[in-house]
C-alpha cells in the first residue's frame, strides 16, 4: 500500500501579490498510480496548489516562497511549465478551457505540442484519446467553442492526454456538469488511471463524487490541509459529513 509518490508537495507557501499569503505550508503526496482527491470550499486553495505544482503561478502575479516540489524523484519548482509537461505532468485546467475557434481535433493535437517523436505515435495516441472518448469522435470536426460543456470538459482532458501523461491535475472537472455527466468523465478518469496508469491528483468542491473514485484524500482550509486520510476514513468521517458532504 505505501506506494512511492510520484509527486509530493512539502510545505509550499504562496504568495499573491507580494502581500497575500494564500498557501500556509501544503504538503500531500500522490502515489505512483494512485489517484488522489485535493478538497475544500471555493476559494481554499485548491487551483492555488495545481498552479504551484505546474508552475503556473508566476503569469498572475502569484510564487512559491518555500517549499519544495518533487515529481518522479527530482525537484522541479524551478522549471518551466512546459518542461514539467515533457516530464509527465500536466494541468487540465478549471473551467475547461478549451480553444473554442478550433475544432475539437485541433484542440486534440495541440495537446503533442512538447512531443518530440513522430506522427504515426501521434495518431495512434488520437485514436486511443477516441477509444476513451468516443463523443469527440463523433464531433471531432466541430468548432470546440460550440460543444456541450461535457464535451469540451472531454477536450480539455483528451488534450492533455496527447501529451503522454503519467500524472494528470484536474481542477474541478465536475464544474457545471449535470450529475450524469460527472459520473461519466469521472468513469473515465478510473479507466485512465487502471489501463493507461495515469497518477491524477484531482482538486474537486464536489467531495462526494471525488471520494468515491479517488483513494486518498486532503482538504484543505484558507491555505492549509486540515485533515487528510483515506477515502473511505474521510467518507464516513462525521467533520467531513458535515461540512463538505451536505449530510449534517
Ligand atoms: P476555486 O474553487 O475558486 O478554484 P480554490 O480552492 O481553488 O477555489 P484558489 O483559486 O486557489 O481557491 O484561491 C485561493 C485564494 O487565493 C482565494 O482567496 C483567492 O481569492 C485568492 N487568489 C486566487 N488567485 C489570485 C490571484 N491571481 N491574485 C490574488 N489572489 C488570488
Amino acid at each position: 500500500e505505501a506506494a512511492k509518490p510520484i509527486l509530493s508537495v512539502n510545505n509550499i507557501e504562496v504568495i499573491y501579490d507580494h502581500v497575500i499569503l494564500v498557501l500556509k505550508g501544503v504538503s500531500l503526496s500522490v502515489p505512483a498510480g494512485g489517484i488522489t482527491a485535493l478538497l475544500g470550499a471555493n476559494g481554499a486553495g485548491k487551483t492555488t496548489t495545481l498552479k504551484a505544482i505546474s508552475n503556473l503561478l508566476h503569469a498572475e502575479r502569484g510564487e512559491v516562497t518555500k517549499g519544495t516540489i518533487v515529481f518522479e524523484g527530482d525537484q522541479v519548482q524551478a522549471l518551466s511549465p512546459n518542461e514539467l509537461v515533457r516530464r509527465g505532468c500536466i494541468q487540465v485546467m478549471e473551467g475547461r478551457h478549451c480553444f473554442g475557434h478550433l475544432s475539437v481535433e485541433d484542440n486534440l493535437m495541440t495537446g503533442a505540442f512538447t512531443r518530440r517523436d513522430g506522427k504515426a505515435e501521434i495518431n495512434r495516441d488520437l485514436e486511443m484519446v477516441y477509444e476513451y472518448f468516443p463523443r469527440l469522435r463523433v464531433r471531432r470536426a466541430s468548432q470546440a467553442g460550440y460543444t456541450s460543456g461535457g464535451e469540451q470538459q472531454m477536450t480539455a482532458i483528451g488534450r492533455a492526454l496527447m501529451s503522454r501523461p503519467k500524472m494528470i491535475l484536474l481542477d474541478e472537472p465536475s464544474m457545471g456538469l449535470a450529475p450524469q455527466l460527472v459520473e461519466e468523465i469521472f468513469e473515465i478518469v478510473k479507466k485512465l488511471n487502471e489501463e493507461q496508469d495515469v497518477s491524477f491528483l484531482l482538486a474537486e468542491q464536489n467531495t462526494n463524487v471525488a471520494l468515491r473514485y479517488a483513494k486518498y484524500g486532503y482538504i484543505l482550509e484558507s491555505g492549509r490541509v486540515v485533515l487528510d486520510g483515506a477515502a473511505e476514513a474521510l467518507r464516513t468521517n462525521e467533520d467531513v459529513k458535515e461540512f463538505y458532504l451536505g449530510v449534517g
